[in-house]
């Protein structure tokens, strides 16, 4: 008889498809489907959760064979005993009766449960042991070739132009997951359908990939014009040290168009298709980053609250580089990596590595900013072309 996998973690970003994939799989082996959330646990009166687990499996045997899925199972399996902030003694009977359920039964009751991440490493190890989720399967967000396939198949329903060409919206949409793709082409034709068009065009898509990227346009916000000018010159002092910076993100599109509850405007680069960056590729995208509030700084000689998200951005990045990848001399070649550190509050490391920690990650960002002011210095002429422009047209596409 052939020996079945007991469990297998379905680990990827939101909105890949991971409950799908689990639905499928039940749709094609013509076997029951049982389900639960991990976030349907929280916030339960203790007892409640385990029982819960309890019911679902004696459910599940009464059916087998059947698959059982359980998706955001880190809300139920993160590690125990590490959070130091709130009790949760609730969501550590609910783990161990998980675990005792998946050890009573064996790989012949023709049971296998699928569980949904995209957290596997603050999974507590006791989950990942063999006989329980002991294999990984990675759903990744989708390439531009994937993009395109789902593209196609969420078009099927909608009546589109024949000058659409998907190709392009594939590579439009970088970092898209499945569900944003089918929120695009929703979108799409909803935008279409309120303009009394008979197909969907390209650029109904396009406002619907602003849309879904930024929130709903915001037509009555009221910005001054000083401000507009602000966030045109910010906007655009990212857009130009995308454009020059050699290792950057290419850029994709600018637009100074009010969008959601925070975004003035942004800039919208295309990542590239790649898991590794070395030292010049995050010291360029810091850079990038930063050319907003350098782009302030140059233009009107004073700075605005505008790069607060840009800044916290490249905080995160800058310290790790310097704890995490091992990219800084005088700290050397370690990783104070730690999947559990949001909940315990010690440091790995002394007081004084501390500070030169701090020391080592302000003079990162300093020479980086340095460095952004002066490419934006040199190219003063091209960020005001393209400010103004911004100001005119609100966005722009380049190529
Ligand atoms: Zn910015």
């Amino acid at each position: 008889m052939v020996r079945f996998q007991k469990g297998a973690l379905l680990v990827g970003p939101p909105g890949t498809g991971k409950t799908l994939l689990a639905k499928a799989m039940a749709g094609e082996a013509q076997v029951p489907f049982f389900s639960l959330s991990g976030s349907d646990f929280v916030e339960m009166f203790v007892g409640v959760g385990a029982s819960r687990v309890r019911d679902l499996f004696k459910q599940a045997r009464e059916k087998a064979p059947c698959i059982i899925f359980i998706d955001e199972i880190d809300a139920i399996g993160r590690a125990r005993g590490k959070n130091v902030m709130m009790s949760n003694d609730e969501r550590e009977s609910t783990l161990n009766q998980l675990l005792v359920e998946m050890d009573g039964f064996g790989t012949d009751t023709g049971i296998i449960i699928l569980a949904a991440t995209n957290r596997p490493d603050v999974l507590d190890a006791a989950l990942l042991r063999p006989g329980r989720f002991d294999r990984q399967i990675t759903i990744d967000k989708p390439d531009v070739k994937g993009r395109e396939a789902i593209f196609k198949v969420h078009l099927k329903p909608i009546k589109i132009s024949e000058k659409l060409d998907i190709h392009k919206l594939a590579e439009q949409t970088p970092g898209f997951a499945g569900a944003d793709i089918a929120n695009v082409c929703n979108e799409a034709a909803l935008i279409a359908a309120r303009k009394g068009k008979e197909a969907v065009e390209m650029q109904d898509f396009q406002d619907a990939v602003d849309r879904v990227i930024g929130g709903l346009e915001k037509k009555n916000k009221i910005i001054s014009p000083d401000e507009k000018r602000i966030i045109a010159y910010h906007e655009a002092g990212h857009a130009i040290c995308g454009w020059y910076l050699e290792h950057a993100y290419p850029l994709l599109k600018v637009t100074i168009v009010p969008r959601g509850t925070a975004a003035l405007g942004y800039a919208q680069y295309t990542p590239k298709e790649q898991y590794l960056y070395n030292t010049d590729q995050l010291l360029d995208q810091i850079c990038m980053t930063l050319g907003g509030r350098a782009s302030e700084d140059i233009f009107f000689g004073k700075i605005s609250t505008g790069a607060q998200n840009d800044l916290q951005q490249i905080t995160r990045i800058a310290y790790a580089m310097v704890t995490v990848y091992g990219m800084n001399n005088k700290v050397g070649n370690v990783s104070y990596y730690d999947p559990q550190q949001e909940t315990t509050f010690t440091k790995p490391y002394s007081e004084e590595t501390s500070k030169i920690i701090d020391q080592e990650v302000r003079q990162l960002i300093d020479e980086a900013y340095e460095r952004t002011k002066q490419l934006l210095t040199e190219k003063k002429d091209d960020v005001a072309k393209l400010a103004e422009a911004l100001l005119e047209k609100r966005s722009t596409v380049p190529k």
